[in-house]
């Protein structure tokens, strides 16, 4: 057992001042049933708890840092930038160079928006969809995640067709009335709501490799239908590519299966580490957005000059070097090592991977779908994840979160992780 006192004790104080004592819920450690780590230090691959503790880290912020903690290029252009000013609440050009980055590697994008997190970006999306549509309704898929508006925290209903219910307190139930959700992976049950409801559909949003149910890759023919669908119906397709944007190429994951959603959500990687969004689009759907058009947003720190040096250094290291490559061998390794390793303890695993993104379900189902993954034994993740921490390796809290490799790790933290994981699996039969 690793020495967590600090921890321990940061964690009851925090909670006198912090609701739950974290600033997001899934950091505290509740699926998992352990008391969360307060960091007070990470570099490359690794992070340090407060009580000197190391840890080999396959949370990476929930995804931003591909290339590792504290990269020191990042680093040296937001200490550079901050010396000169930290936001102006005006044009600079820092804002420019993102933008032209992302455009570049967005074939769908003419023009793009910075705002300071993905759920801004998402939240404006649909408000350009449904002012180009002049429709109300979104349809989302189950499992599926796009920050914390209220338009996305609508579960289904009952049925397909029934009506839907808030996921949390405080939500209105008119809500309810435009979120439709739909079945990820099946277009049945889009073409079933689009044959109720298709002249009313704004947008259909999804995430084109589902990042937030553990990792569910989409089958091939599910985006591609999508596209179909929303074209013969007026509808607006949103890519929420807020993991996905440079997370498997440079691009997004819709450069890979080469479909043009109208409108792409970005956040995460493009920020470097910095709290950022960003919502883009065909010159047409974004020259609605204020000041051109009437379709209103804003952001006093939006397109802030350290959030766009941090992102921009980045894209710029993404762009020229092969990290890619060397993210998706280290990402094979590793998820081949477990699946050996697994099968010599004889117990049930699904590991799904793309490249440097990878879920290990405790189910023996292919997992496909949002109905697959409830099939995963959450209790035994959280003893595995328990084992694991205390081995140095840093999961993510949660069965349901996905693992990212960073440019980073090395070869050795890969044999590392997976010699801890076999010593786990000794222990929790
Ligand atoms: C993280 C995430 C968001 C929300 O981004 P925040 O910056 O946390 O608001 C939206 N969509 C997807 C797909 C995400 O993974």
């Amino acid at each position: 057992m690793l020495k967590k006192t600090k921890s321990k004790e940061l964690y009851e104080i925090a909670q006198q001042y912090i609701p739950g004592g974290v600033n997001s819920p899934v950091r505290a450690f509740k699926a998992v049933g352990t008391d969360p780590l307060f960091i007070n230090r990470a570099k490359g691959a690794k992070v340090y708890d407060i009580d000197g503790n190391e840890y080999i880290d396959y949370v990476c912020s929930w995804g931003p840092l591909i290339l590792g903690h504290s990269d020191d290029d990042v680093v040296k252009a937001i200490c550079d930038t901050a010396v000169n000013g930290t936001s102006y609440g005006a044009p600079c050009e820092a804002e420019l160079e993102l933008a032209k980055l992302i455009c570049d590697a967005f074939p769908s994008m003419d023009k793009v928006r910075m705002v300071n997190s993905g759920t801004e970006a998402t939240m404006s999306a649909v408000r350009v969809a449904r002012a180009y549509t002049g429709r109300n309704k979104i349809v989302k898929f189950e499992g599926c995640f796009h920050g914390h508006a209220d338009t996305f925290l609508i579960k289904a209903g009952s049925g397909l067709l029934t009506a839907g219910k808030p996921t949390s307190p405080g939500v209105p139930d008119v809500f309810a009335e435009h979120t439709l959700n739909a079945k990820y992976n099946d277009l049945e049950s889009v073409k079933d709501i689009f044959k109720q409801w298709g002249n009313e559909i704004a947008a259909v949003i999804v995430e084109p490799v589902a990042g937030n149910m553990g990792l569910v890759l989409p089958d091939a023919e599910f985006l591609k239908g999508l596209r179909n669908i929303t074209e013969l119906n007026g509808s607006m397709l949103i890519f929420d590519e807020v993991i996905t944007g440079f997370r498997t190429c440079y691009g997004g994951f819709q450069n890979i299966v080469e479909i043009e959603p109208d409108l792409t959500t970005l956040g995460k990687i493009i920020g470097g580490g910095l709290p950022v969004g960003a919502y883009g689009g065909r010159k047409e759907l974004m020259d609605m957005v204020a000041p051109v058009g009437d379709v209103y947003q804003a952001g006093t720190l939006s397109g802030n000059p350290l959030a766009m040096v941090a992102g921009a250094t980045t894209l710029k290291k993404l762009k020229n070097n092969d990290y890619y490559d060397r993210i998706e061998v280290l990402g094979y390794l590793l998820t081949g090592k477990l699946k050996t390793i697994f099968e010599e303890h004889d117990l049930y695993c699904t590991i799904n991977r793309l490249g440097s993104m990878f879920s290990v379900f405790f189910t023996e189902q292919e997992v496909n779908n949002y109905e697959a993954v409830q099939t995963c034994d959450t209790d035994k993740y959280a003893k595995f994840h328990r084992e694991l921490i205390n081995k140095g390796i840093y999961f993510p809290p949660a069965q349901f979160e996905v693992c990212f490799i960073s440019c980073a790790h090395e070869v050795e933290d890969i044999e590392k992780t997976a010699e801890a994981i076999n010593d786990v699996l000794n222990t929790i039969k």
